[in-house]
């Protein structure tokens, strides 16, 4: 059977995630959404057996092909970066976490309203500052979430955040309340935004302490990836 410790995985992140959810005092309700990119269809069937409603891939084509062959009813989640010509294929997603800028915003509202149901997103913000990763800059938030409110055919549902990689727990922790303070701007703009998409398989448990709704996990549930 593949992916036959994900059960016993999943129970100890369970655990883990149920504990951080204590410690950090915020109440929240905590979903995992199973990182499913690189694993085969066999990955989001094995997850969805094992009881995970939700599965995140980063590439719109990769994600196409699976949803295509894995006949379970899991949501499907788009985490990577989207380019502005695939947004007309998101039909089959139910949250982009990925929207990094403002054309990519405008892009996303005018797909909803051709489509007559607008796009459910979350706002990326670039906390750390690392050339390497996409996303606002928390400075931009507010102005951008204003500019948003009169954007049709998009729902900004809240805020997805990734930490530096093997980042020290002070940095993770900074990070994770830089992508807090841009989910109060939002909300102060009016916005519905009420997910933390933040954490990943070295980090959930601080991402869920600091207030996560939505940990991205990959490794830790399937094993290590094939490079
Ligand atoms: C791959 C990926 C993850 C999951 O990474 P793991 O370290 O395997 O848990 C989470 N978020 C994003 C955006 C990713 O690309």
């Amino acid at each position: 059977m593949p992916f036959q410790d994900l059960p016993a995985r999943l129970a100890e992140v369970g655990d883990r995630i149920e504990q951080a959810r204590v410690r950090g005092g915020h109440g929240q309700v905590v979903t995992i959404v199973a990182v499913t990119k690189t694993y085969g269809p066999d990955a989001p069937v094995a997850a969805w057996d094992a009881g995970v409603r939700d599965a995140g891939e980063n590439k719109v084509q990769e994600a196409l092909e699976k949803m295509s062959s894995v006949a379970v009813p899991i949501r499907w989640h788009l985490i990577g970066h989207l380019q502005r010509n695939k947004v007309k294929q998101l039909d089959g997603f139910h949250l982009v976490h990925s929207m990094d800028s403002a054309r990519l915003a405008d892009a996303l509202g005018a797909a909803g309203v051709a489509r007559g149901r607008p796009v459910d997103a979350l706002l990326q913000v670039n906390v750390s500052g690392e050339g390497t990763k996409g996303g606002y800059q928390p400075a931009d938030v507010a102005r951008e979430a204003e500019r948003l409110r009169h954007l049709p055919g998009l729902v900004v549902r809240g805020v997805m955040t990734m930490a530096p990689f093997d980042a020290a727990e002070g940095t993770l922790r900074s990070v994770f309340r830089g992508a807090a303070e841009s989910m109060e701007r939002l909300r102060e703009a009016g916005h519905p935004a009420t997910e933390l998409s933040m954490g990943m398989s070295g980090d959930y448990e601080v991402a869920v302490e600091e207030g996560a709704t939505l940990v991205r996990l990959g490794t830790v549930l399937f094993g290590a990836r094939a490079a």
